[in-house]
């Protein structure tokens, strides 16, 4: 049976990994502890953060109907906060919204590794560096250790990333180095005591930030108050190379701004960031194949820059190779 080596643990990689299980020999290397990639979720003493991705909406058949079968599971909620936009220099007002959103639960990240369930994912394994061999691929990990051979290689990692670690024959470069992605920094802020806000969730114009949400009012999440705060991508931009509590203390500010400095002293307060948050442009491609090399690249910036985006690249290119292999055999 052919192998294929999948790089990434987001919902593009284990998307694209149970697409293909038992019609090749899969393998998921993911750098970091957990599943989930930018549907993460950090947890710390009482406190529970989404600090990526906040909710998910579904506008494809494909999607609407993962989400179904996981609702009917209890995997994946409708979420109905109380939303608001505030806006620097106008009066907030109530938002609508014109179609479902969705929450993963327990967690954001916990849906990741639900569907990962009977896949051979790696964990904590750095890929860092593919090399040619005869027939296929070598991937390398962190000190130079060979983490395996491989007929197929296939990269779900953000646009620049993928262009970094994807060898220079990889045909696609050009369109990998096209795709600009923007950062973000989230603020994680837990307290001792709940504080009354007028919203669960917040889209905020105008400001250093661009979303506020009370983790601790989704569905199945930790009582214990939390609030998960958003930088704008812009701002972030900005902030990139600042020191890292300089960053925080602005966002401190801006969130006093909004909110009339009424808040309490939180009694933890995380930030993290994201270096590569948000595909602000996309290569308007399902996903990036080079069947002569064997390579290939998908994501939400694929065709976008959202979970539903993730899902249909990863989706979509696991059909495609499905087809190709057929053809072949
Ligand atoms: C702050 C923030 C807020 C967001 N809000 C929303 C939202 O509300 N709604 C929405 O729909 N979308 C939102 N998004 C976007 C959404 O999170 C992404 O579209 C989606 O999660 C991307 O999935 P992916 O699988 O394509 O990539 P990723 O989730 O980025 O997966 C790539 C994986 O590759 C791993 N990796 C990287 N390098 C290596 C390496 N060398 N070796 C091994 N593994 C590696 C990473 O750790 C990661 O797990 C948000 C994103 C951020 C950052």
């Amino acid at each position: 049976m052919r192998s294929l080596a999948i790089i990434g643990a987001g919902i593009a990689g284990i998307t694209l990994a149970r697409q293909l299980q038992g019609r090749a020999e899969v393998t998921v290397f993911e750098k970091s502890r957990d599943f989930g990639g930018r549907m993460a979720t950090y947890k710390t003493g009482p406190y529970q953060f989404d600090h990526g991705a906040q909710f998910f909406t579904a506008r494809s058949m494909q999607f609407q109907s993962l989400i179904s079968n996981c609702v009917a599971e209890n995997k994946i909620q409708s979420w109905l906060p109380r939303i608001l936009t505030l806006d620097s220099e106008k009066k907030s007002f109530k938002r609508e919204w014109s179609e479902p959103h969705y929450i993963a639960a327990p967690c954001m990240n916990s849906l990741c590794k639900t569907l990962a369930l009977g896949l051979n994912v790696k964990l904590d394994t750095e890929v860092t560096g593919i090399d040619a061999l005869e027939q296929g691929w070598l991937l390398r990990g962190s000190a130079e250790k060979p983490l395996g051979h491989f007929d197929w290689v296939a990269s779900t990692l953000p646009a620049p990333q993928a262009n970094e670690l994807l060898p220079d024959c990889f045909i696609y470069k050009s369109e990998l180095s096209a795709v600009d992605f923007s950062p973000c920094f989230s603020l994680m802020l837990g307290f001792e005591s709940t504080h009354k806000l007028n919203f669960d969730a917040a889209v905020v114009k105008n400001s250093a930030l661009s979303w506020i949400a009370a983790n601790s009012s989704k569905q199945g999440r930790p009582h214990s108050f939390s609030l998960m705060v958003h930088s704008n991508n812009a701002w972030a931009r900005t902030q990139l190379e600042n020191n890292i509590d300089d960053v925080r203390h602005s966002m401190l500010d801006a969130l006093g701004e909004l909110v009339g400095y009424s808040l309490p002293l939180p009694e933890h307060s995380a930030i993290h960031r994201w270096k590569y948050a948000r595909a602000e442009t996309s290569c308007e491609e399902s996903f990036l194949l080079d069947e002569a090399n064997r390579l290939a690249a998908c994501g939400d910036w694929c065709a976008g820059n959202r979970v539903e985006d993730a899902y249909l690249s990863g989706l979509k290119l696991g059909e495609q190779l499905q087809t190709l292999w057929r053809c072949e055999t």
